[in-house]
């Protein structure tokens, strides 16, 4: 049979590949992508990379895995349609693929604004953060629209890189998506003492290209100019090839708890599945655990051993010189805790519903992360006193 083909060869993708034949799978593992280098790490894109010019691509696993794990990659190759019937598919270079299973891993791709610019930059890929880098070197001035994870961390770099950096959001606060409010306001003070301009509720007018510079004009009335913009404005999933195919979509490509489309043959993994969560909405995640969880519970699908997603929902960025690292849920909380770590400077912030601690957000305190999201999977009940300590107190907690 054709075994099993991957489409993407991104975070999610690489990790099904190895995943696969480390749960002693013995069929073909064939895995697709359309860029021109093998799967590498997104996260140091908006980070060291555009600033610091010795910083290499992040590879996901180094090539010699793939060669022992006798996964066949075709890199700079794209797969343009599903035949469900056949199962087969069609490669850009005119050949087919059958398969046994197939996995969508195609991820997603920046949202563009309705301007086109050279000056005007998107981040997604190695060419893409290579661009920016360029651009930066050059800079004086630059505009970042959008205040999510990515244009934060953007901003955040090129700041520290002596640019004069302006962040334009659209809505009313920083972070508005998933991060909550009070953690988000502290992050946006960190943002301003550092010199980053911040723009709330205001939107983009229009973008000219003049002479040497970008000239923006904002919803306010207006008009800053800067050398170039990036902009991070959220990204839409790759879900093309799976709406041709007929496969149920919603904002993503809809999974079960298995990761199973709504053809039991094919799967959808990473930033472009969608999957319902315990109240029944449908939930879509864009991080990097989520890429190789849901990979690793693909692989243990597709070798017929299912497991649950078990863990407790994780993610971390980097901005200003701190890391900050989330977990858990910060939808159903009853009351919030703001406290310091045991590092100078370091800062605790937890969510409980009704003494169960269900979130945590951490500035600069890994150890204490690593705590909570223990606690936070144990869903045991904490004794309010034990939370009283202005310096979170570990050993308390930990008994
Ligand atoms: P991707 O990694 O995007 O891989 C999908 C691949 O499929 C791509 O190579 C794409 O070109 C290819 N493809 C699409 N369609 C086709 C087709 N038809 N044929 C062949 N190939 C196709 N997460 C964190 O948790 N922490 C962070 O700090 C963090 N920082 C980030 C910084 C940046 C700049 C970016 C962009 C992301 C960051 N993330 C971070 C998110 C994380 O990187 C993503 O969640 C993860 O990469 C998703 O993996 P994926 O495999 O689903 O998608």
């Amino acid at each position: 049979s054709g075994g099993v083909v991957i489409v993407g060869a991104g975070q999610a993708g690489a990790r099904t590949a190895l995943e696969l034949r480390a749960l002693g799978y013995e069929g073909r593992i064939t895995l697709i992508g359309d860029e021109p280098y093998p799967p590498y790490e997104r996260p140091n894109l908006s980070k060291e990379m555009i600033s610091d010019v010795q910083t290499k691509v992040s590879w996901v696993s180094g090539e010699k895995d793939y060669a022992d794990a006798e996964i066949n990659i075709f890199l700079a190759t794209r797969v343009e349609r599903i035949d469900r019937a056949k199962q087969s598919i069609f490669l850009n270079d005119g050949t087919t693929c059958d398969y046994e299973y197939l996995v969508l891993a195609t991820g997603g791709r920046p949202r563009q604004l309705p301007f086109v610019s050279s000056r005007i930059c998107t981040l997604r890929t190695v060419d893409d953060a290579l661009r920016i880098r360029d651009l930066a070197a050059k800079a004086r001035k630059v505009i970042v629209v959008g205040a999510g994870v990515i244009g934060l961390e953007v901003a955040s770099t090129l700041c520290a890189m002596g640019i004069e950096t302006t962040v334009v959001e659209q809505g009313p606060g920083i972070l508005g998506r998933g991060f909550p409010s009070n953690l988000a306001a502290y992050l946006a003070d960190l943002h301003q003492v550092a010199g980053i301009r911040i723009l709330t509720s205001v939107g983009i007018g229009a973008v000219r290209d003049a002479d040497a510079e970008l000239s923006v004009e904002l919803g306010t009335g207006e008009t800053l100019t800067c050398d170039f913009a990036v902009v991070g404005i959220g990204i839409t999933p790759n879900v093309s090839l799976a709406e041709k195919a007929g496969l149920s979509i919603d904002n993503g490509i809809i999974v079960d708890s298995q990761l199973r489309t709504s053809d039991i043959k094919i799967y959808a993994v990473g930033d472009n599945a969608i999957k319902r969560d315990e109240n029944g909405r449908l939930c879509r995640v864009e991080t990097w655990q989520n890429a190789n969880l849901t990979a690793t519970a693909a692989a243990a699908s597709i070798t017929g051993r299912p497991r649950r997603v078990p863990d407790v929902p994780w993610f971390w960025t980097d901005q200003l010189g701190h890391n900050i690292q989330l977990a858990g849920k910060f939808d159903e909380f009853t009351t919030s805790y703001e406290r310091y770590g045991v590092n100078e400077g370091s800062k605790v912030f937890l969510y409980l519903k009704r003494d169960i601690l269900v979130g945590a957000a951490t500035v600069d305190a890994g150890r204490e992360m690593s705590l909570c999201r223990r606690l936070i999977q144990a869903c045991k009940r904490i004794e309010p006193e034990l939370l009283e300590p202005a310096r979170l107190d570990m050993a308390a907690l930990q008994a």
